[in-house]
């Protein structure tokens, strides 16, 4: 009589009320610039003048600081490319960027003139995206977009989780060797934002997807410094990301980053 019951109630699905989407945070004013004083902003640091130059190498990582209201332009410089990316308050490392925030602020994927905001109990904006060439990509058929915020990056421990083999040679291990010569440590690289990386979820199953990247040779993106910042940028292993990961990727679809820092004039 009870595996009769069991049988029934297993034969018959629990009925759920269809609710439509509402979005969970009314964006704050914080997170709404004015473009107009933005791509003034912009204006006046391109303008200006190219403080520094450096171009990160594959298959490594890089820092460099930044000035509030510096503009920064990563430009892929030989071939297709993807970035993690890593800000820090310079002045109060503890301070850090907070992609779930962000995430939950804007979207999943950021677009020119979403800001980039930094953990509890600070809650900043650290920069704004301020130019892609990449911007016309939008929202694929898949729900593939651009420069996510969807949270993480590739990592020797993940690696051997789905390989079991060893390695050195993550985004997360180029970022932990990077930041040492500015006194932090593998506890202070975090999650990132992914430049030029095409991803989503998957619509059957919510799983995290990626496409090779879209950007090619002479694409960039900009953002500036909304506070005094510490930068690091890696050169994802998995170059274009044509490759899933724990596969073989070969050396060719891996290249460098260049970085650009413009800054306004009698600053
Ligand atoms: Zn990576």
């Amino acid at each position: 009589m009870e595996n009769t019951i069991c049988y029934r109630l297993k034969s018959q699905p629990r009925k759920f009320d269809k609710n439509p989407p509402t979005v969970c945070y009314d964006k704050p004013e914080a997170a709404q610039v004015n473009k107009a004083e933005y791509d003034e902003k912009r204006y006046n640091a391109i303008m200006g003048d190219v403080v520094e130059t450096l171009v990160v190498p594959k298959k490594s990582a890089r820092t460099w600081t930044m000035e509030k209201g510096d503009l920064c332009r990563i430009t892929i410089c030989e071939g297709s490319q993807v970035g993690d990316m890593n800000f820090w308050n310079l002045d109060n490392t503890k301070e850090r960027f907070y992609s779930g925030k962000t995430r939950q602020i804007h979207s999943t994927h950021l677009k020119i003139y979403d800001r980039l905001w930094s953990n509890l109990p600070y809650l900043n904006p650290m920069a704004t995206f301020i130019f892609d060439t990449l911007k016309d990509y939008g929202i694929d058929e898949d729900g593939g977009s651009c420069h996510d915020v969807i949270g993480t990056r590739c990592d020797d421990y993940t690696y051997k989780l789905i390989t079991g083999e060893d390695r050195f040679g993550s985004c997360h291990s180029y970022l932990t060797e990077a930041v040492k010569e500015r006194g932090l440590t593998e506890a202070d690289v975090h999650d990132v934002w992914n430049i030029f990386m095409c991803t989503g979820f998957t619509r059957d199953t919510q799983q995290y997807f990626c496409k090779p990247s879209p950007s090619r040779k002479g694409d960039f993106i900009e953002f500036i410094a909304d506070m005094r910042l510490l930068v690091a940028l890696s050169c994802c292993p998995q170059g274009d990301v044509s490759i899933a990961v724990g596969q073989f990727v070969p050396d060719e679809v891996c290249h460098p980053l260049k970085v650009e820092i413009f800054r306004k004039k009698d600053k």
